[in-house]
């Protein structure tokens, strides 16, 4: 059953009446800019058409009780504006994981001062969850538009992303960047989401009608993986803070030109060089990206991404041989015009701009010869940039 269907029948039967709203919002894909968003950079996502559902009402009158039913779990939790602070169950047990999500996003609200009105929510969700295309945001951007929807106040799509981003890294606590909350709320139908992340600054660019966003995801999933990423965000520190010698202006190294990293690249520990490389040169293919879109030229644009997949793999090393495997793969099928992982690395999805007319072979022909050759089943998503969270 789609998960809209299924969020409305599922509180039906639990709360024995219809409910009164039913929102959703996206998951997301990023197409271009990985790992620059703690380097000041520029991301590249779109909102995708799977995403979090949620049917709500008001609790009923006098409750200060919101009950939440996560279907894909089978499970129930209950909180109150007080018992949000000790993240517990309205029956003193610990919250279960996946409500610290909804909560978080209750706490970050009332942290700012806005109302939190107790609610009855039933919520589902398309978005396969760990594999790179945030279910997580798709949960929080669904619960501020359910909160906002029962509420007097109305917060621009960003100041609602940036409140689930506060929710995650304090409350869930999970150290996550701006951009998968911003793709998900900000989401536009037909369009790329270029961010600054920055000054957080963005603007849309088109997707051709006739390119489909093919998302490929290995099933491998990511484990253990803080270690590394910390080292990487380490490497990116101490490359700003040998170049800044040389170039006081730097702060981040977004602020480092390609000629300029080239030139000083040798004042770089050989790790620390690659890291940064990845950055400066992913930053400079962002920067090259812009007009290609604005001018319809994906092709162009699809080798840049394919450039993007190779400095993951050979300069950021955040790619395993399964990664590698599909993108190989889809780079030499038919109308792939780009392909390349996407997301944090060590396991997930290929992101692949794909000629529409073919995209359905395209799918099948990567499915059947990714599973040959690593007798992994695949899942793959044909889908296309969608808009942002909202009431349906
Ligand atoms: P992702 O890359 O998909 O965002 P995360 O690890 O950041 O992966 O978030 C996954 C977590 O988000 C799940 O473990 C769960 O706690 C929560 N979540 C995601 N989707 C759902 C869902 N459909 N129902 C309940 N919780 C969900
Ligand atoms: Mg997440």
């Amino acid at each position: 059953m789609h998960p809209k269907d299924l969020v409305t029948s599922t509180f039906r039967q639990r709360f024995d009446k219809e409910p009164t709203f039913v929102a959703l919002a996206p998951g997301r894909v990023n197409i271009l800019g990985e790992h620059v968003d703690f380097n000041d950079g520029f991301v590249l996502p779109a909102a995708i058409d799977r995403a979090t559902y949620i049917a709500f009402a008001p609790a009923e009158s006098g409750s200060e009780h919101s009950t939440l039913v996560a279907v894909d779990f089978g499970e129930e939790a209950s909180f109150t504006l007080e018992s949000i602070a000790t993240k517990t169950n309205t029956d003193g047990a610990a919250l279960p994981e996946w409500a610290t999500y909804p909560a978080g996003v209750a706490w970050a609200l009332k942290e700012s001062s806005l109302t939190v009105p107790a609610i009855q929510a039933v919520f589902a969700s398309d978005v396969p969850r760990g594999a790179g295309l945030s279910s997580s945001a798709s949960v929080e951007m669904a619960f501020a538009i359910a909160w906002q929807t029962l509420s007097k106040w109305e917060l621009p799509p960003m100041q609602r992303a940036l409140l689930g981003q506060k929710a995650e890294n304090q409350y869930v606590g999970v150290n996550c960047g701006i951009m998968d909350q911003f793709a998900s709320a900000c989401g536009i139908s037909g369009k790329l989401l270029l961010l600054d992340c920055r000054s957080l600054e963005w603007q849309v660019l088109p997707v051709p009608e006739d390119v489909a966003i093919v998302i490929a995801d290995t099933c491998v999933r990511r484990k253990l993986t803080d270690g590394a990423y910390n080292q990487r965000r380490q490497a990116c520190e101490d490359a700003v803070k040998i170049l800044s010698q040389h170039l006081p202006s730097v702060k981040a190294l977004r602020d480092v030109s390609v000629d300029d990293f080239n030139r000083l690249s040798d004042q770089l520990p050989g790790v620390v060089e690659k890291r940064a490389r990845h950055v400066v040169e992913e930053i400079e293919r962002s920067r090259r990206a812009i007009p290609l879109l604005e001018q319809g030229n994906i092709r162009e644009f699809g080798q840049i991404m394919n450039e993007c997949h190779a400095s993951l793999r050979d300069l950021y090393e955040v790619s395993i041989p399964e990664l590698n495997v599909m993108v190989e793969i889809a780079q030499s099928l038919p109308g792939c015009l780009g392909a390349r992982l996407t997301g944090a690395g060590f396991g997930g999805c290929t992101a692949n701009l794909v000629e529409k007319s073919v995209a359905e072979a395209f799918a099948a022909e990567l499915a059947q010869q990714y599973e040959g050759k690593t007798s992994l089943k695949p899942e793959i998503y044909i889908c296309k940039a969608s808009d942002g969270a909202r009431l349906v």
